[in-house]
């Protein structure tokens, strides 16, 4: 028998844990700083993206099958030291995600109005660190910078009408401040332009049908029609889905507007004690691909503005860090001896939930081909040293049956048409899994 700890309990944790299974005779325990498992699946992927998070689903037959273990509330350094889960297991995967916004890091990127997109899903999605985040609503102009899949997820979420969240799970805190939000136009900054965009056409479609808002973009952007055909197809659906909007500008039938601009690169973020105005600087591309200033800027209006250009992984005492690519260096999952991480604490914020699965296959494959056989006998403690240290520190760890009692609760609460109705305190969770 075999003891892997895997710290975070998102996708790849848990394709890790569906993986090591396979690899013969495993005793899983799956770590989670919240009281709640599924990491990015409940916290990052949209609330009206419900037929993405169904995925949980699979996830939970992992969670249920013996050998596995879920303990939530227990925190890594706090509790537990990566050092520690290495002396009682054989293997360690670090499979903590990237939770962390990477900065502007231009002149006014912290004042008050500019959050990250980290904070802004996390509020929306009812992650308990950022529930009180109160994004300003109050007024007409919304700037989302970043031309990636979380750019489109803030910008719809922001355009969306309550009756558009029938079916979601946003949290009630979320949908009462954006049903009654001020926001008419709201302006996605991309540094660079239509053929360098990181969206795809599914997500980039669903901006043509919203009830209450048009999204547009400057034909002159584009370049000429016949140098579509270099794209990938993938990439070709999106940049003709984007001259669709360019070739329909609004008609003023709809109130708010998405306004794409390309090759425009915040440089400073101006207001009086908070945010009122992003400064743009107009680009072109490089010789390289990349944007270079020219020189020419411009103000765009915001009260609220969303900085959607990346996350980090977070760093961990005694840890090798990479600081400019934000996560652990590795070798094919491998950071040291028995320690691995996987999905996006491995190669950065990258791919979609599915780009986790053989993220976590190839890792738990590693793991198979460096341990002993699965037939010996492991010397370390596995869940029962965990167990009595997590006990002498005092952690009380919500397991798997305590997360389902949470599930029901949330399930019971939920509004008219929605699938639940999170709780995003942690003493809230904690109580309705009976801590
Ligand atoms: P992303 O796809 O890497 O996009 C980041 C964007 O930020 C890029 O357009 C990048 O521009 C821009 N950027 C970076 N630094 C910048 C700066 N300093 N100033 C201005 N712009 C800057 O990241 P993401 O949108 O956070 O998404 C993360 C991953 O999750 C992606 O793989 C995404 O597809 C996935 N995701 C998928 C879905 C879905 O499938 N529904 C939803 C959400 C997220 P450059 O290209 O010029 O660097």
């Amino acid at each position: 028998m075999r003891h892997v700890a895997i710290v975070g309990s998102g996708p790849a944790g848990f394709y890790t844990a569906e993986a090591l299974l396979k690899s013969g005779s495993v005793a899983v325990d799956i770590l989670d700083r919240l009281p709640v498992p599924y990491g990015l699946i409940r916290f990052g992927v949209a609330p009206d993206h419900q037929s993405i998070k169904a995925v949980a689903r699979r996830y939970e037959k992992v969670a249920l099958t013996p050998g596995v273990r879920f303990l939530g509330n227990v925190h890594l350094g706090a509790d537990v030291s990566v050092e520690e889960l290495l002396h009682y297991y054989d293997a360690v995967v670090l499979a903590t995600g990237a939770p962390l916004d990477r900065r502007l890091g231009i002149p006014g990127d912290d004042l008050p109005g500019v959050v990250g997109s980290a904070a802004f899903v996390g509020w929306y999605n009812g992650h308990p660190d950022f529930a009180d985040l109160a994004p300003p609503l109050g007024q007409p102009d919304a700037v989302v910078i970043g031309n990636g899949n979380v750019a489109l997820d803030c910008a719809r979420i922001l355009a969306k009408t309550p009756v558009e969240f029938v079916g979601a799970d946003i949290v009630a805190h979320a949908f009462e401040a954006l049903g009654s939000s001020a926001i008419r136009d709201i302006t996605i900054l991309g540094r660079r332009g239509p053929h360098q965009i990181a969206m795809t056409p599914k997500e980039l479609g669903e901006l043509g049908h919203l009830d209450a808002a048009a999204p547009f973009a400057d034909p002159d952007d584009f370049p000429p029609a016949g140098t579509d055909n270099a794209l990938d197809p993938g990439q070709r659906k999106s940049v003709e889905l984007l001259r669709g909007f360019a070739a329909a500008p609004p008609d003023g039938s709809k109130p708010r507007t998405i306004a794409f601009d390309f090759f425009a690169k915040p440089v400073a973020i101006e207001g009086d004690g908070r945010a009122e105005r992003v400064i743009v600087e107009r680009t072109a591309l490089g010789p390289d691909g990349q944007a270079r200033g020219t020189g020419q800027t411009y103000a765009v209006p915001a009260g609220l503005v969303i900085s959607c250009i990346g996350y980090a992984s977070p760093p961990i005492p005694g840890i090798p860090y990479d600081e400019a690519l934000g996560r652990y260096p590795n070798q094919s999952g491998q950071v040291e001896d028995r320690l691995y991480a996987v999905g996006w604490a491995r190669r950065g914020p990258t791919g979609t939930i599915g780009t986790n699965r053989p993220d976590g296959f190839a890792v738990a494959e590693a793991i198979d081909a460096a341990l002993p056989p699965a037939t010996y006998r492991s010397e370390r403690d596995g869940a029962a040293g965990l167990d009595r240290l997590l006990g002498s520190r005092g952690c009380d760890p919500v397991h798997f049956a305590d997360w389902q009692k949470i599930e029901a609760a949330e399930v019971a609460a939920a509004r008219a048409g929605a699938p639940r109705e999170k709780l995003v305190r942690v003493s809230d969770l904690l109580k309705a899994g009976g801590h």
